[in-house]
C-alpha cells in the first residue's frame, strides 16, 4: 500500500512555470502548502533516466536532498507515434537551451511532413519523495492528434498543437479548468491523491 502524506510543506522540484502552476492548481483541495524549486534556488539535477519515471524520481530525490522536504516532480513530455515516440524523454531539450517551443513544435511539423498519422500522446510521471528515502510514484497519459498551424495561449510547451481525443480544440485554445481535469498530468495527479491524500 503506498504511503500516506501527512506534512504540512511540499517542494515542487520544477523550474518549469507551466508546470508548477498547474501541478499547485491540483494540490490545492489538499491542503498542503507547495513551494516551487525557483523560490527554494535548488539547482537543476541531470535528468540522465530512460525512462520518464527514473527522470522524475531523480528530480524528487534531488529536491529532498537539497530542501531537507518532501518533494513532488514531474517528469513530461510528448510521444509522436509516427516519430517512433519522439521527442518523448528529450521534449524539453528539442526547444533547446533558450526555451524555444514555437522552434520545437516547427521542428516536429517538419520531420511529419509526408507522413499521414498524427496521432501522439503525452506522457506525464509523477515522483513523491520523502527525507526518508521513500517514493512512491505515479504515470499519466493522454492521447490526441498533432495540428498545424499553432493554436492558442493558455497553457505551455506543445499544448497549441495538441488536439485530446474526444475533443475540437487544442489544449492552448482550452479552458484550463478542463485541461486539468483530462490532462497526462491531471490523470497521474489524479492517481497520487487517491494512493497519498
Ligand atoms: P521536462 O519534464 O522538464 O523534461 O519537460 C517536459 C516538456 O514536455 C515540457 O517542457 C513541454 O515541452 C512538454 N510538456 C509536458 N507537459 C506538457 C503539457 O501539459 N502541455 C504541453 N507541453 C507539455
Amino acid at each position: 500500500m503506498a504511503r500516506k502524506f501527512t506534512e504540512e510543506k511540499l517542494v515542487i522540484a520544477s523550474h518549469n512555470k507551466g508546470k508548477v502552476s498547474e501541478l499547485a492548481e491540483m494540490m490545492k483541495p489538499y491542503h498542503v502548502k507547495v513551494i516551487s524549486a525557483t523560490k527554494l534556488n535548488l539547482d537543476e539535477p541531470e535528468e540522465n533516466g530512460i525512462t520518464f519515471i527514473e527522470n522524475a524520481v531523480i528530480k524528487a530525490v534531488a529536491a529532498v536532498k537539497a530542501s531537507g522536504m518532501p518533494a513532488l516532480a514531474d517528469d513530461s513530455g510528448l510521444a509522436v507515434h509516427a516519430l517512433d515516440g519522439k521527442p518523448g524523454i528529450h521534449t524539453a531539450r528539442w526547444a533547446g537551451a533558450d526555451k524555444n517551443f514555437p522552434m520545437a513544435m516547427k521542428l516536429v511539423e517538419d520531420k511529419l511532413k509526408g507522413k499521414k498519422d498524427r496521432t501522439a500522446h503525452f506522457v506525464c510521471a509523477i515522483a513523491l519523495a520523502w527525507p526518508d528515502g521513500h517514493v512512491e510514484t505515479f504515470e499519466g497519459k493522454v492521447y490526441g492528434e498533432m495540428t498545424w498551424p499553432m493554436t492558442g495561449d493558455k497553457g505551455f510547451g506543445f499544448d497549441p498543437v495538441f488536439i485530446p481525443k474526444g475533443h475540437t480544440i487544442t489544449f492552448g485554445e482550452m479552458n484550463p479548468k478542463i485541461k486539468h481535469e483530462i490532462s497526462h498530468r491531471a490523470q497521474a495527479i489524479n492517481m497520487l491523491v487517491k494512493a497519498c491524500f
